[in-house]
């Protein structure tokens, strides 16, 4: 059955950017008669509070949103995105690395220079050479380290992959872009990457409507669902809204919340407007 979702993260109330991620994705599943779920990503329990969650299941029942099935919390799921690293793991595709931000910083200017991707310059591997008594004897005395994907050997197993987008056509996925990514966080047993990827498959998500600013990301999704052997949803990335001088609404600071619109006398039926769904 169609399904798609919305999936915000809980570090702080919904701006009209996010009003307008749900509605599309509410408008999608109801107008095929699909099924509409939503997903709490809140595996940052640094930045993610749960007032924020209780706040945006109160803004979206008020804008008239009603969602199928049980809210997924990925916070109680961590074991799932642990299994999935330790899949990756037995595959030989990931390898633990050490390097604080401040060596990873201190290396890219001492080599000159470092390809530039989506999240940034890429990593400069150090650690990916890293002997297995080295590693095993770090571990053991307890460094702290992130799991990073072999970018060369996870691409060299499954070939070229593409991935379709309602609004950008067939795309070629090109995670090599990224470089060595970090799939399992220093802090936390996962990364956003790992468990959107995971979810999606397992709530049955066909088509993943959100921001253009996750366009670059799908490529490494598209890479883990083939790791993973998992189905591949279409994909509908939509433009951000942008203020009268073309700033991000979410990310603008003093950005209204819909709760604030809300404050300020505004109904669901104009915050849906101002979110570009009028009617
Ligand atoms: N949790 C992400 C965010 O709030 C969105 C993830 C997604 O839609 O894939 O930005």
């Amino acid at each position: 059955m169609m399904a798609t979702r919305f999936a915000p993260s809980p570090t702080g109330r919904l701006h009209l950017g996010h009003a307008h991620s749900a509605l599309l994705g509410y408008r999608r599943a109801r107008e095929a008669g699909g099924r509409f779920l939503l997903r709490i990503e809140d595996i940052d329990t640094s930045r993610c509070r749960p007032e924020f969650t209780a706040g945006i299941l109160d803004d979206l029942a008020w804008l008239g949103l009603d969602w199928d099935g049980e809210v997924r919390h990925q916070s109680r799921h961590m074991a799932d995105y642990r299994a999935g690293l330790d899949r990756l793991d037995s595959l030989g595709l990931l390898y633990p690395c050490f390097c604080t931000r401040a060596q990873i910083k201190a290396e890219i200017e001492r080599s000159g220079a470092a390809p530039h991707g989506p999240e940034g310059p890429h990593y400069p591997a150090t650690c990916r050479s890293l002997d297995p008594d080295t590693r095993a004897e770090r571990i053991a005395a307890g460094a702290s380290h992130a799991l990073r994907l072999d970018m060369a050997k996870a691409r060299a197993r499954v070939g070229d992959l593409a991935w379709n987008d309602r609004r950008h056509g067939k795309r070629r996925a090109e995670p090599k872009r990224f470089g060595d990514i970090v799939l399992g966080r220093k802090e936390i047993p996962a990364s956003y990457h790992i468990a959107v990827t995971l979810d999606d498959a397992r709530q049955g998500v066909t088509l993943v409507t959100r921001g253009e600013d996750l366009l670059a990301s799908t490529d490494v999704h598209r890479l883990l669902q083939a790791l993973f052997d998992l189905p591949t949803p279409d994909y509908e990335h939509h433009p951000l809204i942008v203020d009268a001088a073309g700033r991000r609404l979410a990310k603008r600071e003093g950005a209204p919340t819909l709760a604030s619109l809300r404050e300020g006398g505004c109904s669901p039926a104009e915050v849906r407007a101002m979110a570009g769904f009028p009617g």
